[in-house]
């Protein structure tokens, strides 16, 4: 089995919820690492709505969905948090009193003290296209995300989509590729416009291919893709020739591995927690955000923000059993002023 990290706190989900916690436990002298799903930070607000306007954080009249993921990162970066990003925590295993085990799907393992389950609305998971058979090739030589670059060296690449995501790995994979093709339904992009230049510019140099159409079926064997049937815009049919095929359709939301852990879920698929420390049925698990239940709850970001406070609280006498914790201000405390780095 692969070496465990050892750490205090294993944060499973970097929403805000997630980037919070680990500012309200880094005061309390707590290390934390946290592993997500997606390739950054910032969950619902990074991934849904970066350029969406947020009008209800306290004392921030309005900031967009990135820039309040910025300020966060900002926030936390004296308690140098480490991320696991483009990795699903799988699994949750009881192996001490509290100790957990925590296991992703990229094989790394974790042991921790306690567990903060800050997931959101369960896992981001890509939007299946509307390919029959599609499966069969699925993880072999269909991928909707992309873990290993070098996976990709020399082949045939075939990207479908249009907005940021595939237009963002057209141009990362794009030099390493043997020939790249994009292919969209549409010449209209949802992506960065600066993207969409690049991508323009490297099909007028023929550094690769732009394709109108949408994929109707598959050709291969054992799951391996040889060529994709595309319809193009004005319905002609035609065969592209390709090695593996990457669709970027979009994210939904589904809860994902959260209900295989063992702690109780309501009728809702969410997390029921005490409002007095945020703690599952599990003691030493946390639940915080939009993952969690209790009367009178509201899914917005400033719930999840007091949340992480109150649970820090109670997470500290799991990490620290002997000692007792007094309550401070940042304001007047020198000694949490000194972890913030400006004493
Ligand atoms: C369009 C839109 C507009 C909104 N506007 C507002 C607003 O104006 N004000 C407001 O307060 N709220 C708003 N919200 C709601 C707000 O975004 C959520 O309340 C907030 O994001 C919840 O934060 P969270 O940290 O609990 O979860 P999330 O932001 O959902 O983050 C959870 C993270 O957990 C990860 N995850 C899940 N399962 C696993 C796993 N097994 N392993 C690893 N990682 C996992 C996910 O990938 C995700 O990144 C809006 C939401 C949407 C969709």
């Amino acid at each position: 089995m692969t070496e465990p990290i050892k750490t205090d706190v294993v944060i499973i989900g970097a929403g805000p919820a997630g980037l919070f916690a680990v500012f309200e436990l880094g005061l309390l002298d707590i290390t934390t690492h946290l592993v997500d799903i997606l390739d950054k930070p910032g969950g619902q607000c990074a991934e849904l709505y970066p350029e969406k306007p947020i009008y209800d954080i306290p004392a921030l009249p309005i900031v967009s969905g990135q820039g309040l993921v910025d300020a966060l990162m900002t926030q936390i970066k004296p308690f140098h948090p480490e991320f696991h990003l483009g990795e699903m925590v799988e699994t949750i295993e009881k192996i001490g009193d509290p100790l957990f085990r925590v296991t992703t799907d990229a094989g790394k393992v974790f042991e921790a003290k306690v567990v903060v389950i800050g997931a959101g609305g369960g896992s981001f998971q890509p939007k299946r296209p509307p390919i029959a058979g599609i499966e069969a090739y699925e993880g072999k030589s269909v991928f909707y995300a992309v873990r290993q670059m070098e996976k990709f060296r020399g082949k045939n690449l075939l990207v479908v989509g249009g907005g940021d995501s595939a237009l963002d790995w057209t141009l990362n994979l794009q030099p390493l590729a043997g020939r790249l093709t994009l292919l969209h339904r549409r010449d209209d992009f949802r992506a960065a416009p600066d993207s969409v230049n690049k991508m323009r510019a490297l099909v007028a140099d023929k550094k690769m291919d732009f394709v109108l159409g949408q994929v109707m079926s598959l050709e291969g064997d054992n799951g391996q893709v040889r060529a994709a049937t595309v319809k193009g815009a004005k319905g002609e049919m035609s065969s592209l020739a390709c090695d593996a095929v990457l669709p970027f359709f979009g994210l939904t939301m589904k809860l994902g591995p959260v209900a295989n852990w063992g702690i109780a879920l309501d009728e809702e698929q969410l997390i029921p927690v005490d409002t007095e420390k945020f703690e599952t049925s599990v003691p030493g698990i946390f639940a915080i955000g939009d993952i969690n239940n209790y009367p009178g709850k509201l899914k917005l970001i400033l719930s999840g923000f007091h949340e992480a406070a109150l649970m820090a609280q109670q997470a500290y006498h799991y990490i620290y059993p002997d000692k007792k914790l007094t309550f401070q201000y940042t304001t007047s405390s020198t000694s949490l002023q000194k972890k913030l780095g400006v004493a």
